[in-house]
């Protein structure tokens, strides 16, 4: 069990030492009108994920595909009247952004009913998806309807058999129609996700760029993250996002002011092209200190990191809507455990085997 370097000083100020930063410890007890830990973050966003089933075997999350059936050893999934209560609760503690995910959250054939319940929760102003894209030019309209704000769309490469090598599937056509599909009824937060792989779209960066020349889309890249399961492949394949944002700077792209509110990634922007660059790199110095996510899994677990060791149990508070202030206050009272931050870069993944348990 690893702890966070936390150093407290003679005067009760507590340093954070891992990023130079001071920060002011809320008062253990007090009642906030927002989440936040005991290092000052504020929790204004949710993943939430639905499902950790997956139909795709991306071969740094699910390379043998979907295994587990934690859903039936756990109780079964989230079922709608639950993420009601989850959203009401976290709405009311001052989260305004819920993002559902998986595994594959469209293998659930309900989700245009989730998609309708978080966004008519009053207080959550946006409800977004990250999803791998099976079948979307015929489902997003679906979602659209329900109230579906903002995609993430994961599209690992632009190459029709590097995409099949990655993903297990010959369907990149079907993501790129789906992309169409999704602006042509008006969706404007597109985003594209692409982990970077030295052995698989490492050399692609330029086809990426070409694209977004004329598209008016976030396109990510993100460092691929070790995980439990893939460690092999982490070695074999990790590139430092650090690489692309020389390249980046170096081509005339201007970093982004980042917003108060801004989550981990780093934007940037270029006169000659319509599309942004996002940069996630979760093995840079600095990355948690802006923190401002909290995940609960498709079995009802808070968990305070992505790495955390283990999920804690809410389920027992998501049966009734009248334990909305109970829920609340167990959610305050757990993050004073939150820590500093994760410890990749020493190799530490905690309980989490792959990210389709949790949904990234
Ligand atoms: N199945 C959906 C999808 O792939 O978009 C949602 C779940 S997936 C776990 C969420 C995001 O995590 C995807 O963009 C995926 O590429 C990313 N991801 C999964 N494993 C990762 C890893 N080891 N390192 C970095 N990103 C990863
Ligand atoms: Fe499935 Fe997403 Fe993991 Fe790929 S990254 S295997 S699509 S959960």
């Amino acid at each position: 069990m690893l702890h966070s370097s936390i150093l407290l000083s003679g005067d009760g100020q507590t340093i954070l030492r891992d990023c130079g930063e001071t920060f002011y410890p809320p008062d253990i007890g007090k009642v906030f009108d927002m989440l936040q830990d005991y290092f000052g973050r504020e929790f204004r966003y949710l993943r939430l994920s639905v499902t950790d089933v997956c139909n795709f075997s991306c071969n740094y999350c699910l390379p043998e595909g979907y295994q587990g059936d934690s859903g039936r050893s756990g109780g079964g999934f989230l079922r709608l009247s639950e993420i009601r209560n989850i959203a009401a609760a976290f709405a009311q503690a001052g989260t305004r952004k819920i993002r559902i995910t998986g595994g594959e959250p469209s293998v659930r054939s309900d989700l245009p009913d989730i998609i309708a319940a978080v966004k008519q929760t009053p207080g959550i102003e946006k409800v977004v998806i990250t999803t791998n894209g099976y079948k979307l030019p015929q489902r997003i309209e679906h979602w659209v309807n329900a109230g579906l704000d903002g995609l993430n769309l994961s599209i690992d490469s632009l190459d029709p058999s590097v995409f099949q090598a990655i993903t297990g599937h010959h369907r990149l056509q079907e993501l790129l129609d789906g992309l169409d599909r999704a602006a042509e009824l008006g969706m404007s937060a597109i985003k594209v996700n692409v982990v970077m792989m030295r052995g698989y779209n490492g050399q692609q960066i330029d086809q990426f760029l070409n694209w977004v020349k004329y598209k008016p889309l976030t396109l990510r890249f993100i460092e691929l993250m070790q995980t439990g399961d893939n460690e092999d492949f982490y070695q074999r394949n990790h590139i430092s996002g650090e690489l692309i944002k020389e390249r980046l700077l170096r081509e005339g792209w201007e970093q982004a002011l980042r917003s108060k509110d801004a989550g981990p990634a780093q934007e940037f922007y270029h006169a000659d092209y319509q599309g942004r660059i996002g940069l996630i790199m979760p093995y840079s110095k600095d990355f948690c200190a802006s923190c401002n996510r909290l995940r609960i899994s498709a079995t009802g677990k808070l968990h305070l990191c992505l790495f955390s060791d283990k999920g804690i149990e809410l389920r027992h508070l998501l049966q009734r809507g009248d334990q909305k202030d109970e829920l609340i206050a167990y959610l305050q009272a757990q993050l004073n455990d939150k820590k500093v931050s994760h410890y990749l870069r020493d190799g530490y993944t905690g309980g989490t085997r792959h990210l389709a348990m949790l949904g990234g």
